[in-house]
């Protein structure tokens, strides 16, 4: 039997997220598991309640009777890979792929001129910013930010549109600045038909709303797929993007940087197999946050991850002193 332990943390967000959340701190917990044989390896388990997920303490519960959620098999499926690193003494971070990421901007409304500025003397050519909340300011901001920043120009509306609403946002723009959006992520629900009328104004991509897809319909209004290894089994989304030839983007689940940690590592493999269809990345989300001090023994260059010292993905220090609670004792 694997034997589990926690560490309960919290972020604290610099804005709103997006339409998905408010500006209020957010409850996660470090994983570490041990094995019989000793391996020990370490993840992150970061519910989104918004979007389904059980809460934390009944996260935690599932674990102690040994049994998985969806997020929880995943925590368990890195932590796994983290213990086979750790057991060879590798760090995975070394000899990987470059993988570059987009700049994030998860609330138009605290973006200074000042900030457009320094986005744009920066080494960051793709800008992806969260929309949904109050569409017509917006559009005027997307429409603005095309005339500032030569980037690729990335939308995320967490599928909070109604279709009506999206078409009045596109065709605020004009065809050339809807030129101008790489894609458009969950812009409304799932639903084929809508998507579809919804791929006319810009190319689609498929985050969220990926477990609603019916993926034996041959046809896909999508030509980009989200990769979140916090949220998704890796193997199977990225066999889905492969028979379909969509470009491919990991990003984090906006979670902890050991979390971060595991999704760059996954990001890398997929780049060495995929160079052309992976395409800028989300792993950048820990400055969505108030720094925390793995945060700040992230090594990150411009738009890359370099480095994280340790073994497997990295923190040994920070992941040492951590006050680990044996998941047996979760009260129920
Ligand atoms: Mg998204």
């Amino acid at each position: 039997m694997i034997k589990f332990f926690y560490s309960k943390y919290e972020l604290t967000p610099l804005t709103a997220i997006g339409a998905l959340a408010e500006a209020i701190n957010r409850h996660g917990a470090l994983i570490k598991a041990v094995w019989p044989n000793g391996m020990v390896g370490y993840a992150d388990l970061f519910p989104w309640v918004e979007l389904g997920d059980e809460n934390l303490d009944k996260q935690l519960e599932a674990l102690a009777e040994q049994r998985l959620t969806a997020i929880g098999e995943q925590t368990l499926w890195m932590a796994k890979r983290d213990a086979q690193w750790r057991e060879k003494k590798i760090n995975a971070h070394v000899g990987t792929a470059k993988v570059k990421n987009h700049y994030l901007l998860n609330d138009y409304a605290k973006a200074s001129e000042v900030l457009l500025r320094e986005i744009r003397g920066s080494p960051f050519t793709t800008i992806k910013l969260k929309v949904g909340r109050n569409l017509e300011e917006e559009a005027l901001f997307v429409a603005k930010l095309i005339k500032q920043l030569p980037f690729a120009i990335r939308l995320d509306f967490n599928a909070k549109c109604t279709y009506p609403e999206y078409e009045k946002f596109m065709m605020s723009l004009s065809s050339g600045e809807r030129a101008r959006i790489e894609y458009v992520e969950d812009p409304m629900p799932w639903n084929l038909e809508n998507w579809k009328k919804a791929s006319g104004f810009a190319p689609l991509a498929l985050d969220a709303e990926y477990d609603k897809v019916d993926w034996k319909v041959k046809e896909t209004p999508f030509r980009y797929l989200i990769i979140k290894p916090a949220r998704q089994d890796v193997d199977k989304a990225v066999m889905r993007a492969d028979q379909r030839a969509l470009k491919m983007s990991v990003t984090s689940a906006m979670d902890h940087p050991v979390g971060i940690a595991h999704a760059s590592i996954v990001a890398a493999e997929i780049k060495k197999t995929y160079p052309n269809m992976l395409v800028d990345c989300g792993l950048l989300t820990m400055r969505a946050y108030k720094a925390n001090d793995f945060a700040n023994k992230m090594i990150v260059q411009g738009p890359f991850i370099s480095s994280i010292n340790g073994y497997g993905i990295g923190f040994d220090e920070l992941l040492n002193e951590q006050k680990w609670t044996p998941i047996s004792s979760v009260q129920k």
